[in-house]
């Protein structure tokens, strides 16, 4: 069900906390309504102005585990000492009524996700340095101090995967992040694969 076709590309996004993805995601889907974002399940606590249901499924421990047991995930890991996971139920109610789904997860679920689908398309996200990860993170105002320490802790272990991934989108400024992380998009839609209905309809001479 998470299989690309000439109709559906999925595009898996990661970068360290605070790099920017969920701003650079949240400005793609602003211009490309045709994408959705996947909605992941996590054991996190909603930050305030989150929503259950929009920006996570808020579930307990309990709840996630068993969703595990019951290979309800396409893939899940647990960063920064909170689960976060991918339901394929949640996927397979969206999917119909999209061209494409962005997954926004982290580099142990990327590579669960590329052993599953090989032909997902994974962005890494490049912060220009790690002074400037820090200050994103603490300009951003939602984490402690504790907090802070441990993304950019886990930010140098994140670099090194970045191996996995097809693009490294260089987050410095933002308008030419927006337009490389597009341009990914625009790409891959026009893979040859992705054109051979349309090149037989030519041929057939429709
Ligand atoms: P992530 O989703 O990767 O954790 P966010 O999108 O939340 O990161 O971005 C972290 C912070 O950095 C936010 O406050 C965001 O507004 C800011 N930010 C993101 N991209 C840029 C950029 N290119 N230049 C300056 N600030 C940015
Ligand atoms: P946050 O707590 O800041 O919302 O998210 C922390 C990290 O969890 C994000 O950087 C993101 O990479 C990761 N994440 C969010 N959803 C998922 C998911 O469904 N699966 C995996 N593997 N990681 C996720």
């Amino acid at each position: 069900m998470l299989h690309a076709d000439e109709d559906f590309l999925p595009l898996i996004v990661t970068s360290p906390s605070g790099a920017g993805k969920t701003t650079l995601v949240r400005r793609l889907l602003a211009r490309h309504p045709e994408l959705a974002q996947s909605v992941s399940v996590t054991t996190r606590a909603p930050r305030a102005g989150e929503e259950d249901g929009r920006d996570y499924h808020f579930v307990s421990r309990a709840t996630f585990d068993e969703m595990v047991a019951r290979g309800a995930f396409a893939e899940w890991a647990e960063v920064h000492g909170q689960r976060y996971g991918t339901s394929l139920e949640k996927v397979a109610e969206v999917r119909p009524r999209v061209k494409g789904m962005v997954f926004v997860i982290d580099q142990q679920g990327a590579r669960q996700f590329k052993a599953r689908v090989p032909e997902a398309v994974g962005v890494f996200v490049l912060p220009p340095s790690l002074d400037v990860l820090e200050r994103r993170l603490r300009g951003r105002g939602t984490d402690n101090e504790e907090s802070v320490a441990r993304r950019l802790r886990d930010a140098r272990v994140e670099l090194t995967h970045y191996g996995l991934f097809d693009y490294v989108v260089v987050n410095d400024d933002l308008d030419a992040a927006s337009a490389e992380l597009e341009a990914v998009v625009v790409a891959e839609r026009a893979r040859r694969w992705r054109r051979a209905a349309a090149v037989e309809s030519v041929l057939r001479g429709g």
